[in-house]
């Protein structure tokens, strides 16, 4: 299809513009869904790999699934570049890309959510100083109108109200997140003609305010801090606070989130320090998921608990 620009509204809080009205809820309606009753309202994660589903904003994926939202994830990659993050693994590299998609397979069951692939070849982490050039054909190195035409078919046949992504910065500075949040941009703008998503988060998962409560709350407990390798470098951050607009409670799916990072075995060592802080001991601490609204068709009235904020 061809591409077209659509200008989109970047918000600011403290700084919005007037609201349009209703737009983005239309074709509402209830139906029953994986068992549940649908409520209406879709949501549409774009990751760049499988298991960013599950280490990001996947608590409150849970939750909205068991309120009756449409929760559809869309991964760019396959993971094929993925190293093996779990000692206890033994895999034939011939096989990782079979397995990290019956891995994805196994998470999607336990979020409970819809899933696509978009078919994009991992990028892999280049290492080095320099750096080595991305490796030809793949998602980060492909020309940017081929990457997104797919999510654009995506938005406009999902219909999702809300959308998330990562930041302009990726989250981490790995190609391929930075190719999905400027794929996911373009991809929202240019379905614009034909479906208008009302919102766009960006996922701060791992904000210095939080990584810091967890930090301290796991040494002070006694546990093996989960963020121990990368305290030196998240002490020197600038204080990234007033990126979040919306804190999502959702301590009570800790323990599905928990379950979904599992499933990815290849990527996750489950005697780790990833699950050394316990569940009880997070939803004290940091009982929330945060994100930042980065594009928005409604007015943002302040501080919010929920993605579908005014959409309800
Ligand atoms: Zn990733």
């Amino acid at each position: 299809m061809p591409i077209v620009p659509v200008m989109v509204r970047v918000v600011h809080p403290g700084t919005l513009t007037a609201p349009s009205s209703g737009r983005g809820v239309v074709g509402r309606g209830t139906a029953r869904i994986f068992g549940r009753v649908n409520n209406g309202l879709r949501l549409m994660h774009v990751h760049a790999h499988p298991d960013d589903e599950a280490s990001k904003g996947a608590a409150s994926t849970a939750m909205y699934v068991a309120q009756g939202v449409r929760v559809r994830v869309v991964t760019c990659t396959g993971g094929e570049r993925g190293d093996i993050l779990n000692p206890g693994l033994m895999v034939d590299p011939e096989h990782m890309a079979q397995l990290r998609r019956e891995e994805m397979a196994r998470s999607v069951a336990i979020l409970g959510v819809e899933h696509e692939w978009l078919g994009f070849v991992d990028s892999g982490f280049p290492e080095g100083d320099p750096p080595p050039p991305l490796p030809d054909g793949c998602f980060a190195a492909i020309d940017l109108e081929e990457a997104t035409a797919p999510l654009i078919e995506q938005i406009i046949q999902f219909q999702p109200h809300v959308v998330t992504t990562y930041d302009e910065h990726g989250g981490y500075p790995h190609p391929d997140h930075i190719r999905t949040h400027e794929v996911t941009m373009a991809a929202v703008a240019q379905a614009a003609p034909l479906w208008q998503v009302s919102k766009v988060y960006y996922h701060q998962t791992f904000h210095k305010q939080k990584v810091l409560a967890l930090h301290e709350a796991a040494l002070a407990h006694g546990y093996e801090s989960p963020y121990a390798q990368w305290i030196e470098d998240i002490l020197r951050r600038p204080d990234d606070s007033h990126r979040i607009t919306t804190r999502v409670p959702c301590a009570d799916y800790f323990t599905v989130r928990d379950e979904a990072l599992k499933a990815h075995a290849t990527q996750i060592d489950p005697s780790g320090h990833w699950f050394a802080l316990p569940a009880e001991v997070a939803r004290e601490v940091w009982p929330t998921e945060d994100f930042e609204l980065a594009i928005s068709v409604l007015p943002y009235d302040g501080p919010e608990d929920d993605l579908f904020a005014g959409l309800r």
